[in-house]
């Protein structure tokens, strides 16, 4: 599970690098709430970054700091207004990056040498990123937005700041801050990462007993003849939407992404209480309420009946067409849990059944997994990066297979592979007794 984490600490490598992110995040994001937001944004605000100087003693601008460096702040308002269309309290967000300086380090899971940072309470991610995912991130802000905008219920990975930190003599380190798509109130009993390729896709299953929570892959979920188990009205919302992302992606050729996908598993619970254990190195001094460790024990979904799913089913259908988020209230009919999550962000489709979307029968009755589904990894432009390995893995392997494939193919090819793996459990049945007959 992604959550396991090396605390930072005074002591930490990269306590400093740590300190000023969040320095500088309650910094910006201070100011630019205190701000009276414009009726609608300009281009200028896309094109906005703002530079701030931190010291010890302080300035007329800034606050002392406990270091020296320089924070860029890049389209301030933009990120403003995404949070709010992401559903985030503006407070929320600030207590949760800044309150504390505590954050865990995931160190760099993927081969892109980015660092990922959880916030104290796991709600938010840090990533750090290369120069050229920057530089793109900026140039499709625009699109980006845009299609937020017409789509609330958008899969796509949910980035809620971008910002830079140098320190003197230092290098830059640009950094988004996104959601993280794991609830911290529900264990992830298995995660994968998929693309819908096969080459170099395979977790070794034999070091799955180290790590019993590593993040698997396309080869891993074949094995395990999973399945994505939504039946028909979900299946829909799901494509449809998985649909429309894609193809923003392909227009802005855009490659190598993955969908992320997360499953708790609604009979195992949250026994194992992994998190509980995790939580634990976080509790440095308790003086907030939030510095409890959540108790994963006895936490119940109420199972919906049969006529609740299917009304539910019906206005999530409604909403997604009409493009509008679900009201407050009455997207949900569960228990309330005990633990803190971002409750807000239950309006939104693909977070509304307990910030994921259950799986469901053929009828639509619920099922007994919920899926934290989003796409991830999505800012390596075909044209910088892949081309030149393109050319080099294309002379050694079938061309087909090899995962540097330009944007449309790459769209297609991920489409097909994760629509072939949504069936519902009957569906699931039927398809494999087929299979054996033929
Ligand atoms: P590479 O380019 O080598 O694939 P990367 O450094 O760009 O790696 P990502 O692909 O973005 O990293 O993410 C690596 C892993 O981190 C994911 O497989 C997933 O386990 C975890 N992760 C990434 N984003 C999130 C998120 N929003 N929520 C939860 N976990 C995440
Ligand atoms: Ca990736
Ligand atoms: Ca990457």
């Amino acid at each position: 599970r992604v959550v396991v984490g090396t605390k930072v600490d005074q002591n930490h490598v990269n306590w400093v690098t740590a300190y000023n992110m969040l320095t500088g995040i309650r910094f910006t994001v201070s100011r630019t709430n205190a701000k009276i937001a414009r009726a609608e944004l300009t281009d200028a605000d896309f094109e906005a970054k703002h530079k701030f100087s931190f010291d010890i003693t302080g300035n007329e601008l800034t606050p002392s700091a406990k270091y020296d460096f320089k924070f860029k702040d890049y389209a301030p308002g933009v990120f403003r207004d995404l949070r709010q269309k992401f559903r985030l309290d503006p407070a929320d967000y600030l207590m949760s990056l800044t309150s504390k300086y505590i954050l865990s380090e995931l160190g760099s899971p993927g081969k892109s040498g980015s660092f990922f940072y959880f916030s104290r309470d796991y709600k938010y991610i840090i990533k750090t990123i290369h120069h050229a995912e920057h530089k793109f991130l900026r140039r499709i802000l625009k699109d980006y937005w845009l299609h937020v905008q017409d789509n609330p219920n958008t899969l796509l990975s949910q980035f809620y700041g971008l910002h830079r930190v140098k320190i003197p003599y230092g290098r830059k380190i640009h950094f988004v801050v996104m959601n993280n798509l794991f609830p911290p109130h529900r264990d992830i009993h298995q995660t994968f990462d998929l693309k819908g390729s096969t080459i170099g896709r395979d977790f070794k299953e034999e070091d799955l007993e180290k790590n019993p929570r590593a993040t698997l892959k396309d080869l891993n979920w074949l094995r395990r003849e999973k399945h994505l188990e939504f039946g028909p009205e979900k299946k829909n919302l799901f494509f449809e939407q998985m649909e429309r992302d894609v193809s923003l992606l392909q227009k802005l050729k855009i490659m190598d992404y993955s969908m992320l996908v997360g499953v708790h598993d609604l009979q195992k619970g949250n026994q194992e209480n992994l998190r509980d254990k995790t939580l634990q190195v976080f509790q440095p001094g308790g003086d907030s309420p939030s510095d409890e460790a959540p108790d994963g024990r006895g936490m119940l979904i109420r199972t919906p009946s049969k006529l609740e799913s299917a009304r539910k089913a019906r206005e999530l259908r409604q909403i997604i067409k009409q493009e509008k988020p679900i009201p407050m209230g009455q997207s949900s009919s569960r228990m309330p849990d005990t633990m803190e999550e971002n409750t807000a962000k239950r309006e939104l489709v693909f977070y509304s059944d307990d910030g994921g979307f259950r799986a469901t029968h053929e009828d639509n009755s619920p099922g007994d997994e919920i899926f934290f589904l989003s796409i991830i990894d999505c800012l390596t432009h075909y044209g910088t990066v892949k081309k030149l390995e393109h050319f080099w893995k294309g002379l050694s392997n079938d061309k087909k297979q090899i995962s540097p494939i330009s944007p449309e193919p790459y769209g297609e090819r991920f489409i097909n592979f994760i629509e072939g793996i949504t069936k519902s459990p009957e569906e699931a049945a039927r398809d494999a007794q087929n299979a054996a007959r033929s």
